[in-house]
């Protein structure tokens, strides 16, 4: 008999997720009985507050472990024994995995960015990027491109205090990048190598651009991290402009490939994972 994995995502608002069809294909091509369930906090009419109890049930249930996401990847750092080096670094985790006795937490998202960046922007130049949004998924980015080798990433958030928390948070753990808010961003894009874009802006709720299109150039690569839907209105004009561009797709796609690989211990064919989710 085939060797059965049970797994599950728990959010709000995760109907539409592609997260659970990517996990059962590339399970079934693994030759496993792999169930991936939809725990969606708005379904249910649970909140954040109902966590705890949604991971001890899971995991009496004989889970081999969860996806976590919006919004509950912070709390759920609370609810492990032992954290990835990266998951302690971001204070953020998008995966549990039930280890027998222990739960331990990982962050996939920043190495799906940096895997799809990797892939996609081959070769571009690192040395200044300019980074738009400092949420939970542009800590996990901005982790990613001082760890790919960026010397200096310059922060931009219409909140300026979420852009002052995310330098304070990831400074540290980077000796050779060096984190700065943003003030000036003409200025800052003018002197940049390339953009991360990391707000919500663009999405089907948030139509539109992220910035005055003007102030992109030919000489940026701009990397999207937005992906409902995939050709966002920047991934758009940064084509029509002649920018190398990364959309929002790959980091989806790579976060489940890595914890694809964290619930089952089999690594598993990323193309075909790449294939399905572009099918989709
Ligand atoms: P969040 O709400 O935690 O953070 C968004 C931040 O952007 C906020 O701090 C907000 O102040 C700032 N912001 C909004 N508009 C801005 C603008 N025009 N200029 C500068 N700053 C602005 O959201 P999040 O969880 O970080 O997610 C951000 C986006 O990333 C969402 O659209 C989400 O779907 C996407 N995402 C994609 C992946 C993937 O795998 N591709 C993974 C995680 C998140």
């Amino acid at each position: 008999a085939p060797r059965q994995l049970h797994v599950g995502l728990i959010g709000a608002g995760i109907g539409r997720s592609l997260t659970p069809a990517m996990h059962m294909r590339e399970g079934e091509h693994c030759g496993l009985s792999y169930r991936y369930d939809l725990i969606d906090l708005d379904a249910r009419g649970l909140s954040v507050s109902d966590l705890p109890a949604l991971v001890d049930e899971a995991e009496a249930q004989g889970f081999a472990g969860l996806n976590i996401t919006h919004p509950c990847k912070q709390a759920a750092v609370a609810l492990v024994d032992k954290l990835s080096p990266d998951a302690q670094a971001l204070r953020s985790i998008n995966t549990i995995v039930f280890d027998g006795q222990r739960r331990i937490g990982h962050n996939t998202d920043w190495w799906g960015f940096a895997e799809s960046f990797r892939r996609g922007l081959a070769g571009v130049s690192l040395d200044h990027v300019v980074q738009l949004g400092a949420g939970g998924a542009g800590v996990a980015v901005a982790h990613a491109v001082a760890e790919m080798g960026a010397h200096s990433v310059e922060i931009f958030d219409l909140d300026p205090s979420r852009a002052q928390a995310l330098v304070d948070q990831l400074q540290p753990a980077h000796a050779t990048c060096r984190f700065s808010i943003g003030h000036d961003l003409a200025a800052a894009l003018d002197a940049a190598d390339g953009l991360v874009h990391a707000t919500p802006t663009g999405m089907a709720a948030h139509p539109g651009l992220p910035l005055d299109a003007q102030l992109l150039s030919d000489r940026l690569w701009v990397a999207e991290i937005v992906y409902f839907p995939i050709e966002t209105e920047l991934v758009k004009r940064a084509r029509q402009t002649g920018c190398r561009v990364l959309d929002g797709g790959g980091m989806a796609v790579f976060q489940a490939v890595k914890a694809f690989e964290l619930f089952t211990g089999i690594r598993p064919a990323a193309e075909r994972m790449m294939q399905h989710f572009n099918s989709l």
